[in-house]
């Protein structure tokens, strides 16, 4: 049996940010992860992920405002551009509730936040045009982080820092009656001081116990390549959002333009997700961007599959195991969860070594839905 004095289990986007984050105040940890570090098949690969201010409740606010110098950090390390502060524009039709309340929460709480008219949309970014009568919602604290580089930048700087990890080793069964909690796993057994369960959509099956009310929903993205790429870079286009249709989009970086859908997909679990491309659902998010984006001449490139794992408030799961204090839980990061990741990672360090942090995480309770 390997005994170790802090486990982290799954090493997505949550994971490697918290291996980061132990190895980096000096304590001993290790990480186990069922597959490929940076792989495809949960909920963190791909290009690009929006990172935001913009949030309807100060909570989150102050959080995704946390998260910046972490970020930063993470970015100065490594030898590519993490993240990328492109702005975010919403934007809707006149009369739409979410803009108003998204705006008005910001303005609330002293938040800079711009509303251009289309015109001055188009005065800024030449390539995006919007109807006349759309009514908008700017933050310049925002853009995107290049989720599998960043993912992969946790993990290195971990292991440059000390951390040991076990890639491709499955952990089959978690015992958390015991003080030390024991792991079998595809390579044995495994114990340790204080565990780390970061599983993404595999939640319901790594904590059946706590018998969580989550949705894992399939979910899918896809690139157009416009035919001059040059006004869809980061930079000349921001990060885009229709609170209309939920769609929304990224600069050309990477294969192209990204578009995807925030609405929920069908209901799936790791082990059933249907991975082919809904080539319906690619259509229509390809007249949504050339009816914003006219001149584009776009070309398909290539889609992708991923998963929601969705709390029902769409509020985060972190904290201890109502079983086992010395268990640690994050889960349901829902469609917004990567921009905290880094900072999740930074929270779970300091309850695993210190026992306390200085966030308030009482929003993200395990045992809130019983
Ligand atoms: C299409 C899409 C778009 C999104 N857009 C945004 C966005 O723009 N902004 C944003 O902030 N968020 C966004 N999100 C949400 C965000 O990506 C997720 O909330 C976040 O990445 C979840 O991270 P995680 O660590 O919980 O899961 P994952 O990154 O999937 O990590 C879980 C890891 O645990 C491992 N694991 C599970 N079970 C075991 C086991 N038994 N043994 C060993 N290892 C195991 C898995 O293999 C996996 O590597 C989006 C999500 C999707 C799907």
């Amino acid at each position: 049996m390997r005994n170790t004095r802090i486990l982290v289990v799954g090493l997505g986007a949550m994971g490697s940010a918290t291996l980061y984050h132990l190895a980096r105040r000096g304590v001993p940890a290790e990480g186990i992860e069922q597959f490929e570090l940076g792989h495809a098949l949960g909920s963190s690969h791909g290009f690009s992920r929006i990172f935001r201010d913009i949030y309807p409740h100060p909570r989150y606010i102050e959080l995704a405002e946390a998260t910046i110098p972490l970020w930063q950090e993470l970015d100065s390390l490594a030898e590519e551009k993490l993240m990328h502060f492109t702005g975010l524009l919403y934007f809707a039709r006149p009369g739409n509730k979410d803009i108003q309340r998204t705006a008005e929460a910001m303005e609330s709480f002293n938040r800079p936040i711009e509303r251009p008219t289309p015109q001055e949309v188009a005065d800024r970014y030449p390539a995006l045009r919007l109807p006349p009568d759309t009514v908008t919602c700017f933050t310049a604290q925002a853009g995107l982080l290049n989720v599998g580089r960043c993912i992969l930048e946790h993990l290195k700087q971990a292991q440059r820092s000390g951390a040991t990890i076990h890639e491709q080793v499955r952990v089959h069964r978690v015992d958390i009656s015991r003080e030390t909690p024991l792991l079998e796993t595809s390579a044995g057994e495994f114990c340790c001081d204080r565990l780390i369960i970061s599983p993404g959509p595999w939640a319901s099956e790594l904590l059946a116990d706590l018998s969580l009310p989550l949705r894992v929903t399939r979910q899918q993205e896809f690139y157009f390549r416009p035919k001059n790429r040059a006004p869809y870079q980061p930079g000349r286009l921001p990060v885009f959002g229709d609170m209309e249709t939920k769609f929304y989009g990224f600069p050309d970086y990477g294969p192209g333009v990204k578009t995807a859908d925030d609405g929920l997909g069908v209901e799936t679990s790791p082990g059933r997700v249907d991975r082919q491309l809904d080539l319906g659902k690619r259509d229509d998010l390809q007249k949504w961007l050339e009816a914003m984006m006219p001149d584009a001449g776009f070309t398909y490139v290539e889609g992708g599959t991923c998963m929601y794992t969705n709390t029902p408030d769409r509020d985060f799961i972190i904290g201890a195991h109502p079983g086992n204090p010395n268990v640690l839980v994050a889960a349901g990061f829902s469609g917004h969860g990567f921009k905290f990741s880094t900072l999740v990672g930074k929270i779970l360090a300091d309850l695993a070594s210190e026992g306390i942090t200085d966030y308030p995480l009482d929003q993200f309770r395990p045992d809130r839905f019983e």
